[in-house]
């Protein structure tokens, strides 16, 4: 048996005619840019969410670029984020001019430890970025509880958690403002880069529609400078017509995440731990597994894809090499970074494949 770590194709397959029209109008319309098109996700996704504003842009890097220009974050601030996430996250903060500062992350929940943010708190501190890694909430109580306490801005990172609850309120609407990715990958996938911002106060909102769109709401009116971060019309036409089924395939997710927490849990492999007050919309699917390298290879051999997210926490990177972080700086993040593993996880997997990958998983771990 095949299982592949992801399988965009299943998905497409799924709804083929309708994206092909979608795709189609677009095209006869000829309008590549801006319009209604683009209008109508926006409120979509914003009722989505209920939230109050989304600004569709480019893709998740830009959407976070834009939030943290746009709260004037910049040379000389700093901006606290988790050691583990993908680069984007602290490459945004970089971007802009400010400094990322890494706090731990919690063990087998994977989101940055409150506790370890009240310690890297400085006087140039202005803000937090949780990121909602592998599609399970930050601990947003407590994080927005420190935001409050010491003023700072919460800038949520969504790109791996579309739809995710914490406490009965979606991810994405707890902080100033938050970013989304639609990369084809994520758990709303356009066909091609594309993002979002998300915002409840309408003058942060305006601002960060006019810095992705060359400072201007109406042609050759430039009141700011701006650059130029606009979603494709022919990706939102695919993201509206993909959005009514986010339901069914965040469902389809976590079904397949219960069965492989069923079939691992005599494994003694630590699956995912899930606070019960949290709706985990499993982007990935993370296990811990000792000698990763012979497991993985032993699993392909069998046709079983797995992939680790992600090989090395952000502070150990070479791209921040010369910050001179040690293992200790981290000691959460680097315990785990020589055992995690993504597991495949998507809506169109069935259940012969997960017991298959869980049957043999089971097998190999063993010898
Ligand atoms: C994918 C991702 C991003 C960036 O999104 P792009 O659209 O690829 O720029 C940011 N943060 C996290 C955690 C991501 O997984």
């Amino acid at each position: 048996m095949k299982v592949p770590f992801v399988d965009l194709k299943a998905q497409y397959n799924s709804i083929k005619e309708e994206i092909d029209q979608s795709i189609r109008k677009i095209i006869d319309d000829s309008n590549f840019v801006g319009g209604a098109v683009i209008e109508g996700f926006e409120k979509s996704f914003a009722a989505y969410l209920g939230a109050g504003h989304c600004i569709a842009c480019g893709n998740g890097t830009d959407a976070l670029e834009i939030i943290l220009k746009a709260l004037n974050i910049g040379p000389g601030d700093e901006v606290i984020v988790p050691a583990c996430s993908w680069i984007s996250t602290s490459e945004a903060v970089s971007t802009v001019g400010a400094k990322p500062v890494f706090a731990d992350v919690l063990p087998l929940i994977y989101t940055i430890d409150p506790k370890d943010i009240a310690k890297k708190i400085s006087p140039n501190t202005k803000a937090i970025i949780p990121v909602h890694l592998y599609g399970l909430p930050a601990e947003m109580d407590e994080i927005v509880a420190i935001a409050n306490q010491y003023k700072l801005k919460v800038i949520e990172d969504c790109a791996q958690s579309h739809g995710a609850v914490y406490k009965g309120k979606n991810t994405g609407t707890f902080g100033a403002a938050a970013a989304f990715s639609f990369y084809p990958g994520k758990n709303l996938g356009a066909y091609g880069d594309a993002g979002a911002i998300i915002a409840n106060d309408t003058d942060l909102a305006i601002k960060m529609k006019m810095i992705g769109n060359h400072g201007q709401l109406v042609k050759h009116n430039h009141i700011i400078e701006g650059r130029n971060s606009r979603m494709d019309t022919l990706q939102a036409a695919i993201l509206s017509t993909k959005l009514p089924y986010l339901k069914q395939w965040t469902k389809a997710r976590q079904h397949n995440a219960s069965v492989y927490n069923d079939k691992l849990q005599h494994s003694g492999l630590p699956t995912p731990l899930v606070p019960e007050y949290s709706d985990h919309v499993y982007h990935l699917y993370v296990v811990q597994v000792e000698k990763r390298a012979k497991v993985m290879e032993q699993l392909h051999t069998l046709g079983i894809q797995t992939v680790i997210h992600y090989p090395a926490p952000l502070p150990f990177l070479k791209a921040y090499h010369h910050l001179n972080y040690q293992p200790k700086d981290f000691p959460i993040a680097a315990s785990q970074m020589d055992k995690i593993l993504s597991l495949p996880m998507y809506p169109e997997l069935s259940e012969s494949q997960i017991l298959y990958v869980c049957e043999n998983l089971n097998e190999v771990i063993k010898h």
